[in-house]
């Protein structure tokens, strides 16, 4: 039997569909728009939208559900891991599959797909490889990644830091680039390794490891480098493959990435909510152990710099990770304890929060984004088209899953953020669902809430309350672009 859906009244933020309106859904895609109260399918479900935004359903392209890195391991699964998800607005997350040695790459994606089979969302997985292929067989190696292209994978992962399983040299950089697929996407961990131990032997030898000094380990410098480094590298090799910066914390690597697209247009850059909501005063207080991640959070001054650039990021992701506190609380080390933070129940609300306070303290610096638009009514609409774009159609597109992901329009798959504009929160570490045991952003408060959630049609959360049904969530298959 056919399932029909209206989302009655609400408002449209993206541009493939008239402003307002009755969405119409039936079973797992959308059908088009209405004007309201047109009387179409007199035996569907509605759910009343009024004074409400209707978003995409959020795609969050950098996640570490169920994460294990070899050394440490979160407690989640995705049972849980995609219900936070869910409760974030968030429908699709592309997560990673980790090539442990002695594993093919076939082998870390099976591993990783059954482990995802409690998914409530959609979801796909970028690949990180660990065995370079001086190791074996270069053409095996090509083979392997045309497997994992043919099967719908359009990404992989490298580091530049973390010796001796995850840090790749420049050599072997530029010849890995020349074996990928041409167009594959291939995200870069930015951190320069030799600044970064340089700085942390350092701070050992002084017996200087207390979480006050985590920053100071890892220099905004080494990320500033290493990026630059990575486009300038991946420029000089012609296969045209795509990088892609992952969580850039520093104002001035994002300068200096835009000055590079003078010789080259072809990359992407991410940033994540972390960045541009905490900076680095929170590892002299006594939750230090809160906010240990890698790369570090920054100076205030500089935070500040990266709030005014955030309009301009391809991309808002959240590298959520949800280790326990007792992990984090554990060595009271900075080289000891585990990076990483919650973050996909909370980064729409901090987002969108952050763009309001910015739009409110100076307007005018984002004539650019918002063109001659004064303050008016109209400014959450604006500020929520985009965040639909930097938070589901930028990554939907990069990822080679759109339209099916990241846009509200016909034949796209029914996945959908009803968003209420109008509150003032509190965020609660013990409201929010992941398990973790404490939130970076406690008793910060925040714009907006997420009213419902639905991925392909089935409602997953509406007004609080969890309502989809586990194993529903299913792998999307990703196209090259060309
Ligand atoms: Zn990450």
């Amino acid at each position: 039997m056919t399932r029909r859906l209206i989302i009655r009244n609400g408002s449209f933020v993206n541009s493939y569909l008239p402003s307002q309106g009755d969405l119409l859904i039936e079973d797992e895609k959308i059908v088009g728009v209405v004007s309201t109260n047109t009387e179409v399918w007199p035996d569907a479900e509605v759910i009343d939208a009024t004074g409400k935004f209707v978003l995409p359903g959020l795609v969050d392209p950098h996640t570490h559900i169920q994460l294990d890195t070899g050394i440490y391991k979160t407690d989640d699964d995705w049972d849980i891991g995609t219900k936070v998800a869910a409760y974030g607005g968030v429908t699709t997350v592309i997560d990673f599959a980790t090539q442990f040695p002695n594993m093919t790459f076939q082998e870390a994606l099976e591993h990783r797909l059954k482990e995802a089979q409690p998914a409530h969302i959609d979801y796909s997985f970028h690949m990180i490889i660990t065995t370079l292929p001086d190791q074996y067989d270069r053409a095996l190696f090509q083979q392997e990644m045309a497997a994992l292209v043919q099967q719908g994978i359009t990404s992989v992962k490298l580091f530049t830091t973390y010796r001796p399983n995850y840090y790749i040299d420049d050599d072997a950089l530029l010849s890995i680039f020349q074996l990928f697929p041409p167009s594959m996407v291939v995200m870069v961990h930015c951190e320069n390794d030799a600044m970064v131990s340089a700085a942390t032997q350092r701070l050992v030898q002084q017996g200087q490891t207390a979480l006050s000094n985590h920053a100071k380990a890892r220099p905004p410098e080494a990320e500033y480098e290493a990026a630059a480094r990575i486009i300038t590298l991946a420029n000089l090799v012609d296969n045209s493959i795509t990088p892609y910066i992952v969580h850039c914390s520093w104002s001035k690597t994002f300068e200096l990435l835009q000055t590079l697209r003078t010789f080259t247009d072809q990359f992407y850059i991410e940033t994540c909510p972390q960045y541009f909501w905490l900076d680095d005063s929170l590892y002299l207080t006594e939750n230090a152990a809160h906010y240990i991640m890698q790369p570090p959070l920054r100076p205030a001054e500089d935070v500040k710099e990266l709030q005014f650039q955030l309009p301009s990021f391809d991309v808002v992701a959240t590298d959520h990770c949800d280790y326990h506190i007792e992990q984090k609380l554990a060595h009271q080390d900075f080289t000891k304890t585990p990076g990483g933070i919650t973050g996909l129940e909370t980064s729409l609300q901090l987002t969108f929060t952050l763009y309001k306070q910015l739009l409110q303290k100076a307007p005018l610096s984002f004539g650019e984004f918002w063109g001659s638009t004064p303050l008016t009514s109209l400014d959450d609409r604006i500020i929520l088209g985009r965040i639909a774009k930097q938070m589901a159609e930028m990554p939907a597109k990069i990822f080679g899953i759109f339209p099916q992901k990241g846009a509200l329009m016909p034949n796209s798959d029914a996945d959908v953020v009803i968003f209420d504009p109008k509150p003032t929160l509190t965020l609660k570490a013990d409201e929010l669902h992941h398990i973790g045991g404490y939130s970076p952003y406690n008793n910060y408060a925040v714009y907006g809430k997420i009213e419902t959630t639905i991925c392909r049609g089935q409602i997953l959360v509406h007004r609080g309350k969890f309502v989809g049904d586990i194993g529903r969530g299913r792998f999307v298959k990703g196209v090259l672009s060309k």
